[in-house]
């Protein structure tokens, strides 16, 4: 008893939230990285003045770039993917009073677009081991009112889209797919997002494609391309990405395929040593033939089978230098008067409860970093595991 003791207190004095040496003492990598390809953009955009006209080569450039690179015709960009969630919805011409299908567990902004066109989401279980909609869940939820399903790819899982594409084909709806986490990520025989009536890209200042804001659709409909055109064009451009933007992120499109398999190897070797850990359930659930591209690699966190909470394990992991996070808070606590749900919200509500997310930039590091990602992990577990002994 007594050595028991002594070797969990040791164990977990050793842990740098109570004052040992960190893990990864140098901290979490920055993004975005200091690429001279971007550098070079940079320069450019001011050698043409390009940076400070309204209109220029860039974001024609990038929207025929992200068009090829999606194998679709048309590509539009914008100011966010918050708000080509909405472009999208509105292009697909849903109205006030339609319902929208919803995973209970997925980004708020997505909630936030369907309500901002007056139309209501309803809010569809996940499959835990993906974090993204059960697409089994989707026919029982369709509703006289129901127009289009927005579904995201989330943390490393893949949501399984040919069938998802089938459902909505026979049953008359159209689909958002929304790929802000997984660019360039492969979904079965296509691009993430090229299976969508509207695939929805983010260039928010943490994404893998990052101009600190701004966002894009992609779609193959000629109709819809022209009216969320028009809807952005009406009275004035409102809700443009700019020179600059584009200008940044063109040379970051051409790293992307070859930044994900970098990403995909290190969180393959992640995963696979973590595999054993009891209470972390890795998230990487995907159909065949698909790869993602890990804006975040996530992991269900069981509180019990480590007997510390969530928070505890995170502040401790953050201290060792990781970047880890909660995942997000979801749908499952909003009022009938906001949506409507279709069954339980229990894999949904186990997401909000325990999805811990480790953030991206660390997977292009070096090996040497990545077994020191491993081994925070296996420190943090082993010092609480240990304390668990008493
Ligand atoms: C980041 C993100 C968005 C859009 O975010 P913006 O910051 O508005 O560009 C949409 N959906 C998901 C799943 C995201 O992660």
């Amino acid at each position: 008893m007594v050595l028991e003791e002594q070797t969990s207190d040791s164990r977990l004095r050793h842990l740098a939230l109570f004052g040992g040496e960190a893990t990864l003492e140098e901290g979490p990598p920055t993004w975005p990285l200091p690429d001279e390809s971007v550098q070079h953009a940079l320069k450019s955009a001011f050698a043409d003045g390009s940076w400070g006209r309204y209109h220029g080569p860039h974001v024609e450039r990038l929207e025929a770039s992200l068009a090829e690179y999606h194998a679709v015709p048309h590509a539009l960009a914008c100011c966010s993917g918050t708000f080509a969630v909405e472009l999208a919805l509105r292009a697909l011409k849903v109205k006030a009073g339609d319902e929208v299908i919803l995973a209970g567990y997925d980004f708020s902004g997505n909630f936030r677009s369907i309500e901002a066109i007056g139309a209501r989401p309803v809010l569809v279980d996940i499959d835990p081991l993906s974090s993204s909609l059960d697409v089994s869940l989707v026919e029982d939820a369709i509703g006289a009112a129901t127009r289009a399903i927005v579904v995201s790819h989330l943390h490393g899982g893949i949501a399984p889209m040919s069938t998802l594409r089938e459902i909505a084909d026979r049953r008359g709806l159209q689909i958002v797919e929304d790929a802000c986490q997984t660019p360039g990520g492969r979904v079965e025989s296509r691009r993430a997002g090229a299976w969508g009536d509207v695939g929805v890209l983010s260039f928010g200042g943490s994404k893998l494609l990052t101009a600190g804001r701004g966002g894009a659709i992609v779609t193959a409909r000629e109709d819809v391309f022209q009216r969320a055109k028009s809807y952005c064009e009406q009275g004035n451009n409102a809700f443009p990405l700019s020179e600059l933007q584009a200008a940044v992120l063109l040379p970051q499109l051409q790293e992307l395929d070859a930044r994900n398999v970098i990403r995909r190897k290190n969180a393959a070797f992640i995963t696979k040593q973590l595999r054993g850990v009891n209470g972390l359930v890795p998230v990487d659930q995907i159909p065949l033939e698909s790869a993602a591209s890990f804006f975040k690699l996530a992991w269900l966190f069981d509180e019990e089978a480590w007997t510390v909470d969530r928070e505890k394990f995170l502040a401790a992991m953050q201290a060792e230098g990781i970047a880890i996070d909660a995942g997000f808070r979801g749908f499952i606590r909003r009022g009938s008067g906001r949506c409507r749900r279709a069954g339980e919200l229990m894999n949904s509500a186990r997401a909000v409860d325990s999805t811990v997310l480790l953030h991206h930039p660390v997977l292009l590091e070096a090996q040497s970093t990545i077994e020191r990602v491993v081994a925070a992990f296996r420190k943090v577990h082993r010092a609480f595991s240990a304390s668990i002994a008493k």
